[in-house]
């Protein structure tokens, strides 16, 4: 029985609702006076629910389509300005017990290099991730309660943040690790992290089993309840997230959508971030095993169905797309990007020998912090290092307010600018600087209010005395 304010995942996650919902997508995809009344619905910011979203995912008339793409980009432009917030993913342990068949790291993977980092080679490795630039992390581990138990993830957060190099800091550190209990998600929260983030994989309970066989990750119902269990921990920003090719695109994408309603139901705010990762080649993993891959087209129309129906929860991309690709989603919603990955355990410091490999999947986008953030800045957006919101403690519901007003908007820009000034002051080329003077001082005009302008001009000149860490 479909209940989104169920805490029982096969209620608020109904097989039955999703087999439906794709069957009434199916009937309507070509009811252009229903697909134009979700349209208007779209346009005035009001989201969509997981039915009419699907209506819309169904629909191929290109001039509706095209209607789609548009209204995404003005809605991404609406709440997130030109702005791109930069983040490193830094993996911390890949040991595992679990058995999921997309991922290198799965216990039965025996010639993989296992390596988890010491605090000794957290401080190298975060150091050099502060030599970049990086301001914002995602701490990503295998689930292995020997090797990762939750006192080792805590160490790892206290090393990171208490790493001050030169004028650099790890200013919010997510996390991304297995679905755990209510008193891990709250020791998290006390360790001060900032988005807790767990892939569903795929809503398909059947097929969630087949692609999680052993281990504890085969518990779906556990494994979906996780962020009502993290949010019970006080943890109220959490990120979603569907490996996409692993089952069929329009049964993730209505769960993804009945998951982001179903915390908004149950905890009155939705899902702070969703990714969008889709599955990749990696060691003794090959994508082509898997028949639900998606094309550029269709990821694209996903990105832009997400950002019109969720229009205030951010959109992360990984380096796992390329540049190309990346350029596609950027306008059409994504908020959030990786930029100088390595997805290898440790790897930041010093390149990781080829006999050791340990990469969780082949990286498309291979360039430096520098290149990517001078290719942002060319291509007309303001990579943003800005890390205030938790710290200022507008998280959950506070930020979800801010946010649907509006005004969140007059500490985003600001805090772009600055953040920015920062990293072209202490990290970046000469070309990167040149160009990112010019764009801070172009964007400037764009803060509305005088007051707020004044306050950012003086920090960014106090930036250049060498002082840090102004924020809105
Ligand atoms: S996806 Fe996560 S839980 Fe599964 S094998 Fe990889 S690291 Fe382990
Ligand atoms: S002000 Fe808040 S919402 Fe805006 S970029 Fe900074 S952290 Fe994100």
């Amino acid at each position: 029985m479909y209940n989104k304010a169920s805490l029982i995942a096969e209620e608020f996650i109904s097989h039955e609702e999703i087999t439906a919902t794709l069957a009434y997508a199916e009937e309507n995809k070509e009811n252009f006076a229903l697909i134009d009344e979700i349209l208007a619905k779209a346009e005035q910011c009001k989201g969509l629910d997981h039915r009419e979203a699907s209506v819309l995912l169904a629909c191929e008339e290109p001039t509706r389509v095209a209607r789609m793409y548009t209204m995404a980009e003005e809605l991404k432009k609406k709440f997130y300005g030109n702005r791109i917030v930069m983040f490193a993913p830094l993996y911390l342990s890949n040991y595992c017990i679990n058995g999921c068949v997309y991922c290198p790291y799965h216990m039965k993977n025996k010639h993989i290099a296992r390596k988890k980092l010491t605090q000794e080679e957290i401080v190298r490795e975060v150091t050099a991730l502060q030599d970049m630039g990086h301001k914002r992390l995602a701490l990503e581990a295998g689930e292995d309660p020997v090797n990762n138990p939750i006192e080792y993830i805590l160490e790892c957060i206290d090393t990171i943040y208490s790493i001050k190099h030169k004028n650099g800091a790890i200013r919010r550190v997510n996390v991304n690790i297995a679905a755990t209990t209510v008193e891990n998600y709250r020791k998290l929260k006390d360790a001060g992290i900032g988005t807790y983030i767990l892939f569903q994989e795929t809503y398909h309970k059947e097929s969630y089993e087949k692609l999680h066989p052993t281990g504890p990750k085969h518990d779906y119902a556990y494994h979906t309840e996780a962020m009502d269990r993290a949010m019970e921990g006080g943890i109220d920003d959490v990120g979603l997230g569907v490996l996409f090719g692993l089952e069929l695109y329009k049964y993730e994408f209505a769960g993804l959508l009945m998951h982001a309603e179903h915390l908004e139901a149950v905890h009155g705010v939705g899902p702070h971030t969703i990714s969008v990762p889709r599955i990749k080649r990696a060691d003794d993993i090959d994508p082509t095993v898997f028949d639900n891959g998606i094309s550029d087209e269709i990821f694209a129309k996903l990105c832009a169905l997400i950002r019109i129906s969720v229009p205030y929860t951010g959109m992360i991309i990984s380096t796992r797309e390329s540049k190309e690709v990346r350029e596609k989603v950027i306008r059409l919603g994504v908020s959030q990007i990786s930029g100088a990955s390595k997805t290898s355990v440790g790897g930041y410091s010093e390149p990781e020998p080829e006999e050791e490999n340990s990469e969780q999947f082949d990286v498309s986008d291979k360039r430096t912090l520098d290149e990517v953030v001078r290719w942002l800045m060319e291509f007309g957006y303001i990579p943003s290092f800005c890390t205030a919101c938790y710290r200022e403690g507008r998280t959950g519901d506070r930020f979800m307010s801010l946010c649907k007003s509006g005004q969140i908007q007059n500490c985003c820009h600001p805090n772009a600018l600055m953040t920015l000034k920062e990293y072209l002051m202490d990290y970046a080329s000469e070309e990167t600087k040149k160009i990112g003077e010019a764009l801070i001082e172009a964007e400037l005009n764009n803060i509305p209010k005088e007051k707020v302008r004044e306050i950012c001009e003086d920090h960014l000149k106090k930036i250049e005395e060498g002082i840090r860490d102004f924020r809105f």
